[in-house]
């Protein structure tokens, strides 16, 4: 299909793009081309985080990305290995590198925002949901930025804090062993906490939904307790009348007693989740809304940085077929979705009206693509039946989508 290269639209700010790994890579590359660069005059600050290249430059090409991120504001990313022992064999790497997501969270610090995306032939399995619940996940600290070690054998564990300025030491005990274990120390700061509670309630407020927060300060009565007393605290000082006049509410439960009442809920709420929590009720919360590829995902800085990416991962076993010729039926929603946020994000920072209704534009294209029944496979098996239904591979998808686009562009 043609495009008239004049009415190309300019982007003054380059976009930070991430490359990934695998069929996500493979995706990214065809929604580039056939979605974006046909429409869109811009420059790209490009960072290859494919695995092959975190090991060649020793992983500092995650971390030149995070800091271009800094530099320019936005950035967009496609999904990445976190190696494990079978990647460092597969790809013959130098060491386990740690999670591209994880380095990149811990730069720019901030909340991520996980919002499903809803189209109206796919109906979400937890009958009881009628509206989008979005996940709020702290990105900072926690597991993800642990310390950990192998116990051999008896001894004693101990955790210390030294404070600066020589001070006594504090030690506490971890455990005296008595045979082989393991120990992992892990931390968070009041700052990375406050900042992520103001983002919750700031997102809650601009979206005038009720905002739940949930944490298991029951056991852990010093570390999940601090977050809900810094929640509690943002909330009294400077939400509570805000809150009270838009008739949203703020409220604090048990993450046990939060998911159950998530289940029996109609939706429609922002859930603030510790990193980890986060991590895992996303997963569970896209499935049930669809599939794992209709997650978008946003990160959201205290400092003013945006990085947006889909919530699903590169697609291995997908890679695999596509690797032996065989066809895929590979869902780029998420994907095109994190390119959209990311260009209304930056057309809106940069005050650029045809840049955000590209960006809605595109969105909309895709979403009525799967309204009007042309589907990748995973939504196949969940959409409302209708003689329209029809699976469709990666490449048509896509075409499908950049044919819709090209009409709405040039009515
Ligand atoms: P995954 O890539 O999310 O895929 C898990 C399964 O979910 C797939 O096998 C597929 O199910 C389905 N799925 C996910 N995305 C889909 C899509 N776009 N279209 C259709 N189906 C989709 O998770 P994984 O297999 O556990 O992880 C693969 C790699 O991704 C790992 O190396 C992991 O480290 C990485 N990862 C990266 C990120 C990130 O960068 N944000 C996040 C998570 C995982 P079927 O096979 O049943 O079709
Ligand atoms: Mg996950």
């Amino acid at each position: 299909m043609k495009n008239n290269l004049t009415n190309k639209i300019n982007v003054k700010t380059p976009i930070v793009e991430i490359d990934g790994d695998e069929m996500a890579r493979v995706m990214w590359k065809m929604v580039k081309d056939k979605l974006l660069f046909p429409y869109l005059d811009m420059n790209i600050e490009y960072y290859d985080l494919q695995i092959e290249n975190r090991d060649k430059t020793n992983d500092r090409v995650t971390i030149d990305a995070a800091n271009a991120i800094m530099r320019y504001g936005v950035g967009v990313k496609c999904a990445t290995i976190t190696p494990n022992a079978d990647r460092v064999k597969e790809y013959n790497l130098k060491k386990m590198w740690k999670s591209p997501n994880g380095t990149i969270r811990s730069i720019l610090d901030g909340t991520v925002f996980r919002k499903p995306i809803l189209v109206k032939n796919i109906k979400p399995s937890v009958s009881t949901w009628k509206k989008p619940i979005i996940i709020g996940r702290h990105a900072y600290g926690d597991v993800y930025n642990n310390t950990e070690m192998r116990i051999p054998g008896p001894g004693k564990a101990e955790i210390t804090f030294t404070p600066s300025g020589g001070r006594e030491p504090a030690h506490k005990t971890i455990k005296e062993f008595t045979g082989s274990g393991i120990i992992q120390g892990i931390h968070n700061t009041d700052e990375s906490i406050q900042g992520f509670a103001k983002a919750c309630f700031t997102f809650a407020f601009d979206q005038k939904i009720d905002l739940w927060f949930s944490a298991k300060d029951t056991i852990s009565k010093t570390y999940d307790a601090r977050f809900r007393d810094i929640f509690e605290e943002e909330y009294n000082e400077k939400w509570i009348e805000k809150f009270k006049d838009a008739g949203i509410e703020y409220f604090f439960t048990l993450i046990d007693d939060a998911v159950a009442r998530v289940i029996r809920s109609e939706g429609g709420m922002l859930w603030a989740l510790k990193n980890y929590d986060g991590d895992v009720m996303s997963d569970m919360i896209a499935t049930a809304y669809g599939s794992l590829a209709m997650m978008t995902s946003a990160l959201v800085s205290p400092h003013g940085y945006f990085e947006y990416e889909a919530a699903h991962g590169t697609v291995q076993k997908h890679y695999y077929k596509h690797l032996n010729n065989e066809e895929t039926s590979t869902n780029s929603m998420a994907l095109i979705l994190a390119w959209s946020g990311c260009l209304r994000k930056r057309g809106e920072l940069d005050g650029e009206a045809d840049l955000v209704d590209f960006a809605n534009k595109l969105e909309e294209a895709a979403i009525e693509t799967v309204e009007s029944g042309i589907m990748t496979g995973d939504l196949l098996l969940v959409a409302k039946e209708s003689p329209n239904n029809k699976k469709v591979n990666t490449e048509k998808f896509i075409d499908a989508i950049v044919e819709r686009l090209h009409r709405k562009l040039q009515s």
